[in-house]
C-alpha cells in the first residue's frame, strides 16, 4: 500500500480543509487514516464498520482481545453509541474535550470487533483542533489506538508514525508534536456509579477527585497482574510501551544510580533528569545520555518520554536505564507506562 502524507497544523485554512475532507472520504470508504491528539499520534478507521476496525488490528498487529478507543467531535454524541449518565455529564463538562476515554456500556451500534467482544465502549472527545475536524469532516466516530507497532511506545511526532507505519495505513497526517505525550487516561463508570481508573494518563487522580467523589484505582495500574487474574482493561495484560533493549528501573537517588552504573557494562542508555547531566556525563558519552526534562516538571518529562524511548531504540543499546518516577500527580501515568516497558524490572537501590 502507498502512503500518502500530507501536513495539517490547524485546520482552518482551504488547504487544510481540502485535506481533511480527503481525509474523511478516506475513512469514510474503509481506509486508514493516521492524525495527531493532543495524546499521541492516532491510527484511524470507521468505527461503525468491522472491516475497518480489523484492517486497524492488522496495521499494528494488535491482539484482538484489545478493544479500541472511539473518538467523537463532541461530547455529547456519546449517547449515540452508549448509554450516557450524569457522571458521564459531570465528567465530560470537567474535562472534554480532552485526553479523557470513559468507558460506558454499549448500545451495540459499535461493531463487536471494537470493542472486543465486550459490552461496553470505550469514549474520547479529543481536543487537537485536527482530530476534532477529521471525526467532523469524517461524520462518522474513528476508532483509533495509538498509531504504533503493538507494544512499541506510541509515536508522539510524525516522524516515529512514518518509522512504524509507512505502507500500513492509507495516509498519515502530521500535525507536529503531541502535546501531552502520554495516551489519554482511562475511568469506567461502575453499575454502582463510582469511578474506576484503569489507565492514568494526562488528566490525573487528583484532577478526578476534584469533580467525582469516589474514584478507585485498579491494581492493574501500578501493579502486575497476577496469573490468572481477570483484567479490565485488556491493553494493560500486555508488555508494552517497550524499546526492544531491556529497560530497567533505577528506585534509587542520584548517588545510588550513579554508584549502581558505575558497575554495570555494555553498550547502556541512560534516561535521567536535566540536572543530573553533569553527575552522569562522567560515565556515559553524550549520545547515551537521554534528558528527559527537569525533575519537577513532570508534564515535559510526560511530553518527552516517548519520544526518547523511541530515539533511544534506534541506537540499539544492550539495556536502557531510567530513574523509577513517582506516583503522585502526572508521575502515576509515567510510572505506569515505564513499568511495562520494564517489564516491571525494578531495581531497588534504597538502602
Ligand atoms: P490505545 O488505543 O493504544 O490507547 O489503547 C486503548 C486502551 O483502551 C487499551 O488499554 C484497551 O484495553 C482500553 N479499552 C478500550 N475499550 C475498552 C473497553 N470497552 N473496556 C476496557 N478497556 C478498554
Ligand atoms: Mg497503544
Amino acid at each position: 500500500m502507498i502512503t500518502e502524507f500530507v501536513t495539517v497544523t490547524s485546520p482552518d485554512s482551504p488547504d487544510a480543509q481540502r485535506k481533511l475532507a480527503h481525509a474523511g472520504q478516506i475513512l469514510r470508504d474503509g481506509g486508514l487514516v493516521i492524525f495527531p491528539t493532543e495524546t499521541v499520534y492516532g491510527l484511524g478507521g470507521d468505527a461503525t464498520n468491522s472491516a475497518a476496525a480489523a484492517a486497524i488490528y492488522a496495521a499494528k498487529g494488535r491482539p484482538g482481545d484489545n478493544p479500541l478507543i472511539i473518538h467523537i467531535a463532541e461530547p455529547q454524541d456519546a449517547a449515540r453509541y452508549t448509554y450516557t449518565c450524569a457522571l458521564y455529564d459531570r465528567l465530560a463538562r470537567a474535562f472534554m474535550p480532552g485526553p479523557l476515554t470513559v468507558i460506558l456500556r454499549s448500545r451495540g451500534c459499535i461493531p463487536l470487533t471494537v470493542r472486543a467482544g465486550l459490552d461496553t465502549v470505550a469514549v474520547r472527545c479529543p481536543s487537537h483542533p485536527v482530530a476534532h475536524a477529521l471525526i467532523a469532516a469524517a461524520g462518522v466516530p474513528i476508532a483509533a489506538p495509538s498509531a504504533n507497532l503493538s507494544g512499541k511506545p506510541s509515536p508522539t511526532c510524525a516522524a516515529h508514525v512514518r518509522d512504524d507505519m509507512n505502507g500500513r495505513v492509507d495516509m498519515i497526517i502530521d500535525g507536529g508534536e503531541a502535546q501531552v505525550g502520554l495516551e489519554s487516561t482511562i475511568v469506567k463508570i461502575e453499575d454502582d456509579g463510582s469511578l474506576l481508573l484503569l489507565r492514568p494518563g494526562g488528566i490525573t487522580v487528583e484532577d478526578l477527585r476534584q469533580v467525582v467523589d469516589h474514584v478507585k484505582i485498579a491494581p492493574a495500574v501500578t501493579a502486575k497482574l497476577a496469573e490468572g487474574e481477570k483484567v479490565l482493561s485488556p491493553g494493560m495484560k500486555y508488555r508494552h510501551y517497550a524499546p526492544t533493549a531491556p529497560v530497567y528501573l533505577l528506585n534509587g537517588s542520584e548517588e545510588e544510580r550513579f554508584a549502581y552504573l558505575e558497575k554495570t557494562s555494555g553498550k547502556c542508555a541512560l534516561l535521567c533528569y536535566n540536572d543530573e547531566k553533569d553527575t552522569f556525563s562522567k560515565l556515559f558519552a553524550e549520545n547515551d545520555l537521554y534528558l528527559i526534562g527537569t525533575r519537577q516538571n513532570l508534564r515535559e518529562q510526560a511530553h518527552r518520554l516517548f519520544y526518547v524511548l523511541r530515539e533511544a531504540d534506534k541506537a540499539g543499546y544492550d539495556a536502557i536505564y531510567a530513574p523509577l518516577p513517582p506516583r503522585e500527580g502526572l508521575g502515576l501515568a509515567l510510572y505506569n507506562r515505564m513499568i511495562r516497558a520494564a517489564a516491571y524490572q525494578i531495581i531497588d537501590l534504597h538502602k
